[in-house]
């Protein structure tokens, strides 16, 4: 198999991390880069195993994700998967993935589910842990019940697009990774982009996000902005939002992408071959994002751990994706 290579890129996710501390941003798109070898060095390796760790509440998010995911494939090829079992399922992985998480597997098998909690000894009350999972099946029983859902049942199955595919697009010479997480034309002939939420409302990440879609449609599917509409579902809350997008919002976005990809490629040592040099990345002096930060282990030792189960209340910033896939 031919090696990989570290291609420059642009997401979403990217851009957040970068904004949030540059060391942080270099861990994660460059010295973990070659950590899914078992045999990397270890401090390569150690990176790309705190690379996956995600939040509980991320983790909560792509499980929803997935398993919406499952249940529209599912519809797709012609049978149904019931709410009831939809929810055993997930609450089933859940529950496997926190016992696997808990007990470590994931340093020896970095793709499997880590948790920051674990991985730092954050202390979670059951009654927390209780009420992710709660979340989770609220997420999904909301997803059953969703006019948006029996509006997607009416239409044939080859009017939907992107399950399944990693959507990625050129812009000005930059590989951009940004695709909704379904889409389908109604029946008015609309293209309806769809981002499921399980988390709080994004902001302006949210409005880059939906921009990224909509440059998505434009780029790879041809499909112009008066024939699309932006749907961001929120599953906790059962509420469908629609996002409306003109040529004035698309710009501001193709405008923010490209900056960030300016301001990114300007800390390369060689940007024509994405080359980095750690020493290049400087640390955050916010010791609130480092306290979050996946990297705190080799980054800034010194940290005190989380002692209290207090120390979670009102505390967390959450980690950029939080409550989405990233
Ligand atoms: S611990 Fe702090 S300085 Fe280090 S990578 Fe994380 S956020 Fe940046």
């Amino acid at each position: 198999m031919a090696d990989l290579v570290n291609d420059f890129s642009w997401s979403r996710t990217r851009d957040h991390v970068f904004k949030d501390c540059r060391r942080r941003y270099f861990y994660q798109y460059y010295g973990a880069w070659g950590g899914w070898e078992a045999d990397a060095d270890p401090l390569v390796r150690r990176l790309y195993v705190l690379k996956q760790l995600g939040t509980r509440q991320m983790w909560a998010g792509r499980l929803v994700h997935e398993a919406v995911e499952r249940a529209l494939l599912a519809m797709r090829d012609g049978y149904a998967l019931s709410e009831a079992a939809l929810i055993e399922d997930t609450v089933r992985q859940m529950r496997g993935e926190w016992r696997g998480s808990r007990d470590g597997i994931y340093h020896e098998f970095p793709k499997r589910t880590g948790l920051f909690e674990h991985e730092y000894a954050v202390r979670i009350r059951d009654a927390e842990w209780q009420a992710l999972r709660d979340h989770v099946v609220r997420c999904l029983r909301n997803f059953y019940r969703l006019p948006l859902l029996a509006e997607i049942k009416q239409v044939p199955a080859d009017r939907w697009s992107f399950i399944e595919n990693i959507g990625s697009f050129a812009f000005e010479g930059t590989r951009v990774f940004a695709a909704p997480d379904f889409g389908f034309w109604n029946a008015a002939d609309r293209l309806q982009l769809v981002d499921w939420k399980t988390g709080g409302n994004g902001g302006e990440g949210a409005a880059i996000q939906l921009g990224g879609y909509a440059l998505y449609a434009l780029e790879v599917m041809g499909v112009d902005l008066p024939r699309v509409d932006l749907l961001e579902v929120n599953l906790g809350a059962g509420k469908v939002t629609v996002h409306p997008w003109n040529e004035v919002s698309l710009d501001r976005v193709r405008e923010h992408i490209r900056l960030s990809v300016r301001a990114m490629r300007a800390y390369l040592k060689d940007p024509d071959k994405n080359l980095a040099e750690e020493a290049n990345f400087e640390k955050s002096e916010d010791l609130r994002i480092c306290r979050w930060c996946n990297f705190r282990a080799v980054c800034r030792p010194e940290l005190p751990p989380f002692s209290k189960p207090e120390d979670m209340e009102g505390a967390a910033p959450l980690p950029p994706g939080t409550g989405q896939r990233s």
